[in-house]
């Protein structure tokens, strides 16, 4: 009996492992997930930058042009001056002039705030491209080290899971079950100690002949008021036998 009950405080102990790794475990894809979600979320911004760039760029040569071809009208009206023949076609071209070179000055001033934001635009692109490339590093290495983990814990828990079967194959079937059962409806553990008299499980106070049975270590005991079953916990805080 007394093999028994170790065999079995071996497999809760086993079983204890086991769900501490499985827990690990189960966090770890999510916290991967989550770093390579950052990787994109930085990816994006650089993007974002680059594209605002590209689009300023774009809208330069297309402001440069617009000013070429103003230029190359503002040419033309001038070259006319010089063979008008009435007032009133002179006046009305003064005011064409006027209104061209006010349209050239306009695409200039365009041009000066558009290369400003060119300038601002570039900084930030090479600023965030930096950023990216660093947090880029650290976030890899941090996935790296979780994968070795993963890799750890995958490793640990087979052996766990084979010791588990060495430990069961020595256990008696029907205490097995009985361990099996209580595990499933109590969702923890399914041998606890008793300490000064009272099961550990539901604080429950036992008989004391009970109790110096449980001592003995010759029977099982299952505690009357949650079914788990008990082992010698002592008396009082280091009380072990
Ligand atoms: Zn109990």
């Amino acid at each position: 009996m007394r093999e028994q009950l170790e065999l079995l405080l071996k497999l809760q102990e086993i079983d204890n492992t086991l769900t501490d790794l499985e827990g690990e475990t189960q966090d770890l894809p999510e916290r991967i997930a989550d770093l390579r979600r950052q990787i994109e979320l930085t990816d994006t911004v650089v993007k974002e930058q680059e594209t605002a760039l590209e689009t300023a760029k774009r809208d330069r040569t297309k402001l440069e042009n617009d000013l070429e071809d103003a230029n190359v009208k503002l040419d033309g009206l001038k070259s006319k001056q010089l063979v008008i023949k009435t007032n009133e076609e002179y006046a009305a071209l003064q005011t064409e002039i006027q209104y061209t070179t006010d349209a050239t000055s306009k695409i200039e001033d365009s041009i000066l705030i558009l290369l400003e934001q060119i300038e601002g635009a570039s900084a930030d692109a090479v600023a965030a491209r930096q950023s990216a490339a660093d947090s880029r590093g650290v976030i890899e290495a941090e996935i790296a080290e979780l994968d070795r983990e993963m890799g750890r814990l995958t490793e640990a828990l087979t052996i766990k899971r084979d010791e588990r079967v060495r430990v069961a194959m020595n256990i008696d079937e029907r205490m097995r079950e009985r361990y099996e059962r209580i595990i499933e409806s109590k969702g923890d553990q399914a041998l606890v100690p008793l300490v000064d008299g009272f099961c550990t499980g539901c604080y429950k106070k036992l008989p004391s002949q009970q109790a110096i049975e449980i001592r003995r270590g010759e029977k099982f005991f299952e505690c009357g008021g949650c079914g788990r079953i008990l082992y010698w916990g002592g008396e009082g805080q280091d009380g072990e036998e």
